[in-house]
């Protein structure tokens, strides 16, 4: 960090933890401060850097991309062909599969990372971000892991802290009677660990639907917990990618026909998930994805065990006892585990004093794609499009063009 000048330095005693001294350090950044060291925040350093300006990015964990490498499941891939999630100025090696596995999508961040020469701030937690009226500029304010705390003086802030910042835990009556584990997806690695086990899985978004698939694979027996509607689609459809096919067309016809050609063929592959337990919404899966972010299953085998009976799928749930699960039906059934496929959220409002570009209520921005990565003052939004990582991409680039202005100005 040789470019950041610290410009005050003071002791401070927590009185609450007579073991601990946190030490308050200013550092004036004279370039934008990044945080967040997952795709979107890589993808932005190295946008500004292709542009001849540094950034400092701070991270809260002590490596990059810490979704991906702390907290996924082991067989999980990239669910979009490979040219959908590259990051700007660098492909995937053409060795690699149409979809990367964890590991491949780790090496190529990695690769990322050194190919630009970003050098992240590991183990620093921002808890609060404010503009400084007075001297105009932002005061980002990070905990690190003994509570020191630093606080960082920049003209641009960049809020790359993702849409699955926090677990989504929901509260379920009776569940802390329950006498087995109970865990979120972002703790489950494999269904090894399940293996003769009866497992609920609440939730059937796309990782929902593949630990199930997990489970199976490793002699669980999962039940899966269907409590809304939802889109599943086959991975691929006429020998390409559903997200490519749907790319496609869209450039030649509107949302609902291309919607309504979606699950037609989805009829004649898959047939008709709402025999099953998974009903349609009404809205088709484009549809609904670009009104609600509402992302639809890719189906990776799943359907098929659920089809063979090999995975069970239950309504809502009443209530946990200390064995088992009530659904809103009126069954009942034993389970020794329940894994919580329940999302993820932002945790912008926890930190950023800002009440403009970013809302209050989910912690992303208040406009909706492609208006939400700019606000006032230097502040810009990265990877918060429902759009993934190609999302991430446009955001990173107009971001780094939008303060390259600036910068030359
Ligand atoms: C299981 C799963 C599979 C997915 N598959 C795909 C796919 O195939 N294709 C696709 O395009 N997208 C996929 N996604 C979406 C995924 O979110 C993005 O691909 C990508 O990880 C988003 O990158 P990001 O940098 O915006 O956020 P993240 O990867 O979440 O990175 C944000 C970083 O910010 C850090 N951070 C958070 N809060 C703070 C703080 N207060 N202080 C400091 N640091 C902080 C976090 O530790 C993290 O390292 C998938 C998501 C999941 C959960």
């Amino acid at each position: 960090m040789d470019y950041c000048k610290e410009v005050e330095g003071k002791g401070v005693h927590d009185p609450f933890n007579k073991n601990m001294t946190t030490l308050s350090r200013c550092v004036w950044v004279p370039y934008p401060v990044i945080i967040g060291a997952g795709p979107s925040g890589l993808a932005t350093a190295a946008c500004l850097k292709q542009r001849g300006i540094s950034s400092l990015i701070l991270e809260r964990e002590n490596c990059i991309a810490s979704l991906w490498k702390l907290k996924t499941y082991d067989r999980l891939r990239l669910h979009l062909p490979k040219h959908f999630c590259q990051l700007p100025f660098m492909p995937f090696p053409e060795s690699f599969p149409t979809y990367p596995t964890k590991k491949q999508f780790l090496s190529y961040l990695e690769s990322y990372k050194n190919h630009f020469g970003l050098d992240p701030v590991f183990n620093k937690t921002v808890v609060s971000a404010e503009f400084d009226l007075r001297c105009g500029f932002w005061r980002i304010k990070t905990l690190g892991l003994k509570h020191e705390e630093t606080e960082y003086v920049s003209r641009w802030l960049i809020v790359a802290t993702g849409e699955n910042a926090e677990e989504v835990v929901p509260k379920i009556e009776g569940m802390d009677d329950f006498s087995g584990p109970i865990l979120h997806t972002s703790s489950y690695k494999s269904g090894r660990l399940f293996r003769g086990k009866d497992v609920l899985v609440v939730g059937c978004g796309n990782s929902g639907m593949e630990v199930c698939l997990d489970l199976c694979n490793c002699e669980a027996r999962p039940s899966l917990v269907v409590r809304a509607s939802v889109h599943v689609l086959p991975q691929e459809m006429l020998g390409r990618s559903t997200f490519g096919l749907s790319m496609w067309l869209l450039k030649w016809f509107p949302v609902r026909i291309v919607d309504r050609l979606l699950l037609l063929l989805s009829r004649f592959t898959i047939g008709d998930t709402g025999k099953f337990g998974l009903h349609r919404p009404q809205l088709g899966p484009l549809e609904l994805k670009s009104r609600s972010g509402k992302t639809p299953v890719l189906d990776v085998g799943t359907l098929d065990k659920i089809k063979s009976g090999n995975i069970k799928v239950y309504p809502g749930i009443r209530r946990i006892t200390y064995n088992a699960a009530e659904f809103v039906d009126g069954t009942k059934e034993n389970f020794d585990a329940i894994i919580l496929a329940t999302g993820y959220k932002s945790n912008v409002p926890q930190w950023l004093k800002d009440r403009d570009l970013f809302s209050e209520k989910d912690g992303l921005p208040r406009e909706p794609f492609p208006n939400g990565w700019k606000g006032e003052c230097g502040l810009y939004a990265v990877g918060f499009t429902k759009r993934g990582l190609l999302g991430s991409s446009l955001d990173a680039k107009r971001i780094a063009e939008d303060i390259a202005l600036q910068w030359k100005a």
